[in-house]
């Protein structure tokens, strides 16, 4: 189901330049999916996001704060191809709480600072996982069957005036143990247990920079470094880590870029 608008904007952007073919969400924290040229470079507003996968398939993300029109330039020796695009803006829910002591929640404790930031490098090196791939062709299923959207990608608490960090996952409640399987297929770039803010965390790489995320899991089955297949155990729901219930904290990444993971549900690269 799509509105009205996006509807339009879909219709507009499938007048697509030569030798390239898009499909997606165009709105902020959305993605396309593409197909172009083998090996085509791509750039996005002039900066250059890599090639097309050997099958010439490539995912471009639209960060939650993107600016409304994004360019794409696809270069493929000698045909060359650019569209812009229109991106809509998300519909975020942002809540405003006055009045708090102005003492925040922050830890303070060294040893626990020192811990924090070595978890934050570790998933950084995961986050950079970049494997030659376009496992994310046949799109996505939902992780967890049966879950309810409990908190919707790009949601921000403002307290006392001061914007928290937005929220870039979706939250999907179920009860503890319910089972999470990989959405698409791809390669486990990171699967530790017992994180400070994110429990037990798994990541997948699907291809072109794209990378799935998974949250407070109480299991973990994925092992890092292997190739998991859709519908393969990566662990079960959980509420360790910073988790006020159980759920699945679902977050979707490409190249830094915060992508809402309930937009791929469904979707297909073009053919
Ligand atoms: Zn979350």
């Amino acid at each position: 189901m799509v509105s009205g608008a996006a509807a339009l904007i879909a219709s507009a952007a499938r007048a697509d330049a030569p030798g390239l073919a898009l499909d997606g969400r165009y709105q902020q924290g959305g993605f396309a999916f593409g197909r172009t040229s083998p090996r085509a470079a791509l750039a996005i507003d002039g900066v250059g996001v890599g090639q097309a996968s050997r099958n010439g398939l490539f995912v471009i993300g639209f960060d939650r704060d993107s600016a409304p029109i994004a360019r794409l330039d696809v270069a493929n020796g000698g045909g060359d191809s650019s569209q812009q695009i229109a991106i809509e803006p998300g519909n975020f829910d942002i809540q405003r709480i006055d009045g708090l002591p102005n003492d925040q929640v922050a830890p303070t404790d060294p040893e626990l600072l020192a811990r924090i930031k070595a978890e934050a490098a570790r998933k950084a090196a995961g986050f950079a996982s970049n494997v030659d791939a376009d496992d994310f062709k046949d799109g996505f299923v939902l992780p967890v069957q049966g879950a309810r959207l409990s908190a919707r990608f790009g949601g921000q608490r403002i307290l006392n005036g001061q914007p928290n960090r937005p929220h870039y996952g979706s939250d999907l409640a179920a009860p503890i143990g319910t089972p999470v399987r990989a959405p698409a297929a791809g390669q486990v770039c990171f699967a530790e247990t017992n994180l400070h803010f994110d429990g037990s965390l798994v990541m997948i790489d699907h291809g072109q920079g794209l990378i799935s995320c998974y949250l407070h899991l109480s299991r973990v089955d994925a092992v890092a470094g292997r190739r998991i297949e859709r519908g393969e155990m990566i662990g079960a729901v959980g509420m360790e880590g910073r988790a006020t219930g159980p759920h699945l904290c679902w977050r979707m990444k490409w190249r830094g870029r915060n992508l809402d993971p309930m937009l791929m549900v469904g979707r297909r690269a073009p053919v």
